[in-house]
């Protein structure tokens, strides 16, 4: 899927990442262009762990996304997905989800589910492999993390820099 990011929404991703605390919410897709809605954001706050809103058992949106902002990084380390957040978007592709696109201060990461999303895969096992994951805040331990996390073979994860956003393939 290509996308593209509007300079307006480009500007509006980097006050989200100024925010104290992370954020999530929907976008949509308007031909290619990525359009967030401002009116389904969610805010953490001091709590660098942003919950959605919508229910666990509830629909999801086909398009989500979270920041990993400035505020946070003390929290999160490097800037990739957690593991929580992979479990996550294995539980939103459950109930529809799509793509789940992290924000964070460095680039985009794009998260799909290309494997198992049925309920067969064990959502404790999965979070104790996925907390395994490499770890260092280098662009060299980025690469090992996606080659790492791509091959469990259930995710399909994309790093995208900034300076390459205006279009994108995921
Ligand atoms: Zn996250």
């Amino acid at each position: 899927m290509r996308l593209s990011i509007s300079d307006e929404t480009y500007d509006y991703i980097v006050h989200l990442l100024n925010l104290n605390g992370e954020v999530m919410g929907e976008f949509i897709v308007d031909g290619n262009e990525m359009k967030i809605i401002k009116q389904s954001l969610s805010e953490g706050g001091d709590n660098c762990r942003v919950r959605p809103n919508f229910k666990d058992d509830d629909q999801a949106p086909e398009f989500i996304f979270h920041t990993h902002p400035f505020s946070c990084h003390s929290d999160i380390g490097h800037g990739w997905p957690s593991g929580g957040d992979l479990v996550a978007t294995l539980k939103y592709a459950r109930n529809g989800n799509k793509i789940h696109l992290v924000f964070d201060t460095t680039g985009i990461y794009s998260i799909q589910v290309i494997g198992d999303v049925s309920n067969n895969v064990n959502l404790k096992e999965l979070a104790r492999k996925l907390d395994k994951a490499p770890k260092d805040d280098t662009p060299e331990c980025r690469d090992e993390y996606l080659k790492w996390v791509n091959d469990i073979g259930l995710f399909r994860v994309k790093f995208i820099e900034w300076k390459n956003s205006e279009f994108f393939i995921i």
